[in-house]
């Protein structure tokens, strides 16, 4: 008996430790894009033809690679061929379940949920996403081992929050809390609540144990949560402190939840290395960020027709006033200097889950498409590098070159001078291709 649950044991493990190329039954036959013109970080090149083998890019070459009995060849005939798009701020289970419906339904469904909104997500051209909070462990096992389709996904399981704070979604009869018994988004992996460096210590080994390849941590308010306003500053330095030092010595880093200055400088000085959010940064933080090389995951929110919706007046007033600062954090981040990436942070709407990739077109307020281009992809691909010795999927991704995992996009037109074009992903993206494997091709056959 014993040896059997070890043995099961060690078949998880294995799993969950699983690179694609180990997990996927057979590595997929050779790809040759014909003809095609490659995004390269600023402009389309001149025509190519690109070599795929194995899940990495083996020849980019103007010479025509030559014909041979395996190769699966696509006619390029001129249209555009991108890295994959990543999303650095998105929430797996969270994105498609209505808020009521993601705290009442059985895990079964949400589960299922999230499997199809994985498949429907790759299928809008996002080959990775860094999910930041919920319980994504099993889908990326699912994904890997090529028994649902989905991106690649860099997990941090449970968001890590104060009593009181962002993470915390208890009913207010579940409050005083009675001791060691959790609340239900605890259970289920969403949030855990901690209040010491011991219980951030361990709830953060707790997520590294299940295959986190970073930590999230809540410091400050938010607009989806109902207790802690936005103004208030979660987890003090020393309880960062905590985390940051459990996520380092397992070779990884912390990425933090903050809209103000006091909590993304608290963030800083406990060696957080990401501040998502930050609307409501001022321009001493700005240049704090970018003095100490911390990163800002920002997302465009805007008080437009794909604005979040907010069930109550309060969730309204506190979405209004984080949209109001969105623009401020753009142009911030652009006179600092401040590393950027690109996230949407989607939560409880299919129907704008379905919307992702026209977040990216909201960005031209604020930067070129090839800007915008290159940061959903390249910068975001060395954002996803901070997980280091954690990082699920070692090698290059968001480039198109020899030698990088093969997470591309065959986009009919040029979205470098019309980026709306990868909004409609049904219609323009004609081959995605995840780890070397074609996941769609609408491409007549030749
Ligand atoms: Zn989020």
């Amino acid at each position: 008996m014993a040896r059997s649950i070890g043995a099961l044991l060690a078949a998880v493990l294995m799993a969950l430790h699983a690179t694609p190329s180990q997990a996927q039954p057979s590595s997929p036959a050779p790809v040759v894009f014909d003809n095609v013109r490659i995004f390269d970080g600023t402009k389309l090149t001149a025509p190519m033809n690109v070599l795929v083998e194995g899940n990495k890019i083996a020849t980019i070459s103007a010479e025509p690679i030559p014909a041979t009995d395996t190769a699966t060849r696509i006619a390029g005939e001129g249209r555009t061929l991108m890295p994959g798009l990543i999303d650095a701020h998105w929430h797996t289970f969270m994105a498609r379940p209505s808020m009521a419906m993601a705290s009442t339904a059985p895990m079964t469904l949400i589960t299922l949920m999230a499997g199809a909104e994985a498949e429907a997500t790759l299928l809008r051209g996002f080959t990775s996403v860094r999910d930041l909070g919920g319980p994504s462990f099993g889908l990326k096992m699912a994904i890997d081992s090529g028994i649902v389709e989905g991106p690649r996904i860099w997990p941090s399981g449970a968001m890590i929050s104060q009593t009181g704070g962002h993470g915390d979604f208890r009913m207010l009869h579940e409050v005083p809390a009675t001791s060691n018994i959790l609340s239900y988004p605890e259970r289920i992996g969403m949030s855990a609540i901690v209040d010491s460096p011991d219980e951030v210590r361990k709830r953060t080994r707790e997520q590294l144990l299940q295959g986190a390849s970073q930590i999230k941590l809540t410091v400050g308010g938010g607009v989806s949560s109902p207790y802690g306003p936005l103004d208030t500053v979660q987890l003090s330095v020393a309880e960062i402190r905590a985390a940051v030092e459990a996520a380092a010595n397992w070779g990884t880093y912390v990425t933090v939840h903050a809209y103000t200055p006091e909590a993304i400088r608290n963030a800083i000085e406990g060696g957080a290395k990401v501040i998502d959010h930050g609307q409501l940064a001022d321009e001493a933080t700005a240049k704090l960020m970018a003095d100490t090389g911390t990163w800002w995951s920002l997302q465009p929110f805007l008080a437009d027709e794909m604005a979040n919706a907010q069930p109550d007046p309060a969730g309204q007033a506190r979405a209004a006033e984080v949209r109001a600062g969105t623009d401020n954090a753009y142009r911030l981040a652009r006179k600092f200097g401040v590393k950027v990436a690109f996230g949407t942070d989607i939560l409880f709407d299919g129907a704008l889950a379905a919307r992702q990739a026209e977040q990216l077109q909201r960005m031209t307020r604020w930067y070129t498409p090839a800007e915008i281009l290159k940061m959903a992809t390249a910068d975001n691909a060395a954002l996803l590098a901070l997980s280091d010795r954690r990082n699920p999927y070692p090698g290059k991704l968001g480039v198109v070159e020899a030698g990088a995992l093969a997470d591309l996009l065959l986009v009919d037109g040029d979205p470098t001078t019309d980026i709306s074009l990868l909004s409609d992903a049904s219609k323009n993206l004609l081959v995605i291709m995840k780890d070397g494997r074609i996941v769609k091709n609408a491409l007549p056959a030749s």
